[in-house]
């Protein structure tokens, strides 16, 4: 399977986060890269680099103000006298119906939802070029190809239209969906990642066109709190065209395919003309999270009975954090899906 990837994605080296309100070293590691490469090549994918698509794409899911503050929120941070070195923001509006705030500071906790996405002078072009993986991995399957992986890191879906969150800044996944969209009329994308991908949610929460399906841990006592909830079905001409299945804390291979089925079953009403699939790995039992409980078998079978729908289909690599079987839980997932 034809696999994109730049050197630029690993750039961006994240230091901390704040997990329960204390300071803790951030687990979206460039070394993540490494795994993941590995675990592509040994299920026999040959890696790519993607080109420059420049911000068409991107733009096409993401607000001009924001892409704005991506670029430019590093430099302008350094003015800040005794400012971190990362950006972080430490406020936040209460709701998004205000003012637009004109300062570093505002606009950081405007455009930031929480503290695990710190933004150094490497940011914005590693989060570019992941992007552009995803891009390129979706023009590949436009043109002809059954499936395509896209390597992205950082990764993307807590990313919303103008939000940063959770490790993620540019929505790979939603970029993706919006290039297919191109020529399919109909895509759907299915998020196996352990954490609900509220921001893929957020973008299309309007919009039958693109069908967003979420498989994770139950938010009741999880990140991302706020949604993922079996209730959020869509709204307006996007009303029902959003499936949440959360699951229980520690389910397992059993809980997670049988989730799957009744995914595969609103998936097919929909008829979508290709597929994307949010691949997350922090399911896993061993992944520091520890949210969920799914195997490295199990992977392997989520591979292959997503690949039974028989869809073109694009992955694109969101979490799973450093533990010894990050590469091969990656290498049973491809190769369980079949793609050579
Ligand atoms: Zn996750």
């Amino acid at each position: 399977m034809k696999t994109f990837y730049a050197e630029e994605q690993k750039r961006h080296d994240p230091k901390a986060f704040l997990s329960s309100g204390a300071p803790q070293p951030n687990p979206e590691k460039p070394e993540r890269v490494e795994r993941l490469l590995a675990g592509a090549q040994a299920a026999g994918c040959t890696i790519e680099r993607p080109m420059d698509h420049g911000l068409g794409p991107i733009a096409a899911v993401h607000t001009p103000e924001y892409l704005d503050f991506l670029e430019h929120i590093f430099t302008r941070w350094q003015r800040i006298e005794g400012a971190s070195a990362e950006v972080i923001p430490n406020i936040h509006p209460i709701a998004r119906g205000g003012s637009y705030p004109a300062s570093a500071v505002g606009q950081a906790g405007y455009h930031m939802a929480d503290t695990a996405c710190p933004i150094s002078g490497e940011t914005w072009q590693s989060a570019l070029w992941s992007a552009w993986s995803a891009v390129e991995a979706a023009e590949a399957v436009m043109a002809g190809a059954q499936a395509a992986y896209a390597l992205c890191r950082p990764p993307g879906h807590h990313a919303f239209a103008d939000v940063a969150g959770g490790f993620c800044f540019i929505n790979n996944s939603a970029v993706a969906a919006q290039t297919l969209r191109r020529q399919a009329a109909r895509v759907a994308i299915l998020d196996v990642d352990l954490h609900h991908g509220n921001g893929t949610q957020g973008i299309f929460y309007a919009r039958p066109d693109v069908l967003t399906v979420s498989l994770h841990a139950d938010p009741v006592r999880f990140y991302p709190f706020f949604s993922g909830y079996a209730d959020e079905r869509g709204e307006g001409a996007g009303l029902g065209f959003n499936l949440n299945l959360p699951l229980q804390r520690k389910s397992g291979d059993a809980v997670f395919l049988a989730a799957l089925d009744v995914a595969f079953q609103r998936i097919r009403a929909f008829a979508p003309e290709a597929l994307v699939v949010a691949l997350g790995l922090d399911a896993f039992e061993g992944d520091p999270f520890g949210g969920l409980s799914v195997t490295k078998p199990g992977f392997s079978r989520i591979g292959e009975a997503i690949a039974r729908i028989g869809l073109p289909t694009v992955i694109v690599q969101e979490g799973g954090y450093l533990c010894d079987e990050l590469g091969d839980n990656l290498t049973a997932f491809l190769t369980g899906f079949g793609g050579k």
